[in-house]
């Protein structure tokens, strides 16, 4: 299959936003410990190392997809690491967001409550037209799993987002999630 992460830019669209070529600001919301840092960087580097953090505030991680229609999704990622305890930051956190990832741990159902937190926070602070996916991350402990998958289905429908199981260790729908964002993102109208 022709799709997957091909690394930079094509130097030659400069990274601008065209019918063929988009850049979005994605931001990822959840409960510390949920794993949002190991899905960043399993997307952008293809690695699982829990002991790596990604700093929030001063900059973000991007990583470019290829689709099928030869169309290219740039995503800026901000991670959330911390935002809660720097409330005042949210609207800046949230401003120009195209796509937020609300991730929970499926052997945690506090951290499923708390989804529902976060989606609330995406309807105050985000803008009405950004895509929103439902996460529920750790499927690879599926022994010692908590929150039914049904659960995590039935809130995203309520929601109108979209839902996905992920592991992080093993690279299970991590290439997906981004695969599947892309492709309901809103396309600028081609010339
Ligand atoms: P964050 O606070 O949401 O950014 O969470 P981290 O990315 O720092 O991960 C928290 C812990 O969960 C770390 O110890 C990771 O090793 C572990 N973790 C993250 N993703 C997974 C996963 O998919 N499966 C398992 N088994 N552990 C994970």
């Amino acid at each position: 299959r022709n799709v997957g992460p091909i690394g930079g830019l094509n130097p030659e669209n400069g990274g601008s936003n065209d019918a063929k070529n988009l850049r979005v600001k994605l931001v990822v919301l959840g409960s510390s410990g949920v794993g949002k840092s190991c899905i960043v960087l399993r997307f952008v580097r293809g690695q699982f190392d829990p002991t790596s953090k990604v700093t929030v505030g001063a900059s973000f991680l991007s990583q470019t997809i290829a689709l099928q229609d030869s169309t290219t999704v740039k995503f800026e990622i901000w991670d959330t690491a911390g935002q809660e305890r720097y409330a005042a930051l949210a609207p800046l956190y949230y401003r120009g967001a195209a796509v937020a990832i609300v991730v929970y741990d499926i052997t945690n159902p506090e951290s499923f409550s708390k989804a529902q937190y976060w989606i609330k926070e995406l309807r105050k602070h985000g803008s009405p037209e950004i895509v929103m996916a439902l996460v529920g991350n750790k499927a690879d402990l599926h022994e010692k799993r908590e929150v039914p998958v049904q659960d995590g289905i039935d809130c995203a429908e309520k929601n109108g987002m979209f839902f996905i199981e992920t592991s992080a260790k093993t690279a299970d729908n991590i290439n997906q999630l981004f695969e599947e964002i892309a492709k309901r993102l809103p396309r600028p109208a081609s010339s």
